[in-house]
C-alpha cells in the first residue's frame, strides 16, 4: 500500500520521522504493528484525501486485550493475575491506586484488600456504589512483597492506565496515594502538598487523596479524606448526607 507522505529533505529526516513515530507508539503501549487486511483497509481509507479521517476511540476491551498476557517488564514474573481495573465503562468518577496487593494479585481485581474494603466505605459515604465508579491502579501486577513500584516498571504501565482514563473520559479523577498522583501529574511532590485541590490531568479534574492503606495507619487523616471527597461531590453534584 503506497501511503501519500510529503518526501522529506534527506535520508536522515527519514529515519528521524520514524524513529519519532515508533516512540510515540511505544508511549502509546504498541510494541508491534499490525498487518492484518481490516487493518491496512483502515489504513487506507485514513489516506484517502477526501475521506475526513475518523476518530480514533479504542474501549477498554480493546486496551485489555492489547495488555495481553503481559511480559513488558520483570514484574510478570511474580504475578498470579493481571489487575486491569473494573466498574462503569463511562464512570464520571475513577479511582486510581497504587498497585495490586496480595488479596488483588489472587483475584484479578482492584481493591479488593483491606484497603479496599475501606474504599468502599469512602465509595458509599459518596452516595455512589462500586459498579457506578470505576477502580484501576498506576501498575496492574504485584511487586513482590509489596514493594514500591521502580520508575521502568511504572513507565511499562503508564501508557495503559493512560488509555485507560481516555478511553473512560470522566469527569473527575481521584488518585489514591503519593504514587498515583505523581505519576498522573509529573511531579515529584509529596501527596501532603498535592492533596486537598482540584489539578487538572489532561483536561481531567485531579483531585490526590491519602490511600485508603495510609487511612488505616493513620485513622486521624480520615477528616482530610472526607473533605478531598466532599469537593469531588460538589463538583459531580452528588448528594451528601
Ligand atoms: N492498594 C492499591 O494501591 N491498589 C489495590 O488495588 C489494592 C491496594
Amino acid at each position: 500500500m503506497q501511503l501519500p507522505m510529503k518526501r522529506p529533505a534527506d535520508p536522515y529526516s527519514t529515519i528521524q520521522a520514524v524513529k519519532d513515530t515508533l516512540r510515540q507508539m511505544a508511549n502509546w503501549g504498541s510494541r508491534g504493528f499490525d498487518p492484518a487486511p481490516e487493518t491496512l483497509e483502515t489504513l487506507k481509507r485514513w489516506c484517502a484525501p477526501d475521506t475526513p479521517a475518523e476518530p480514533v476511540s479504542e474501549t477498554l476491551e480493546d486496551i485489555r486485550s492489547h495488555l495481553g498476557d503481559c511480559q513488558r517488564c520483570r514484574l510478570s514474573s511474580g504475578r498470579t493475575h493481571i489487575v486491569f481495573g473494573q466498574g462503569n465503562l463511562k464512570a464520571r468518577l475513577v479511582f486510581v491506586g497504587e498497585g495490586p496487593g496480595a488479596d488483588e494479585d489472587r483475584q484479578g481485581l482492584a481493591f479488593v484488600g483491606a484497603a479496599g474494603q475501606l474504599l468502599t466505605k469512602i465509595i458509599t459515604a459518596m452516595n455512589l456504589t462500586r459498579e457506578e465508579v470505576y477502580i484501576c491502579n498506576v501498575i496492574k501486577c504485584r511487586p513482590p512483597g509489596n514493594r514500591n513500584p521502580e520508575a521502568d516498571e511504572i513507565e511499562s504501565c503508564r501508557p495503559f492506565l493512560e488509555r485507560q482514563l481516555t478511553a473512560i473520559d470522566p469527569e473527575v479523577i481521584c488518585t489514591l496515594g503519593s504514587f498515583a498522583a505523581q505519576t498522573l501529574l509529573g511531579t515529584t511532590a509529596p501527596i501532603s502538598r498535592l492533596r486537598g485541590r482540584f489539578h487538572t490531568y489532561n483536561g481531567i479534574k485531579l483531585m490526590p487523596t491519602y490511600h485508603p492503606a495510609y487511612l488505616l495507619r493513620n485513622p486521624d487523616q480520615k477528616r482530610a479524606v472526607w473533605e478531598d471527597v466532599q469537593k469531588i461531590m460538589t463538583l459531580l453534584d452528588l448528594k451528601k448526607p
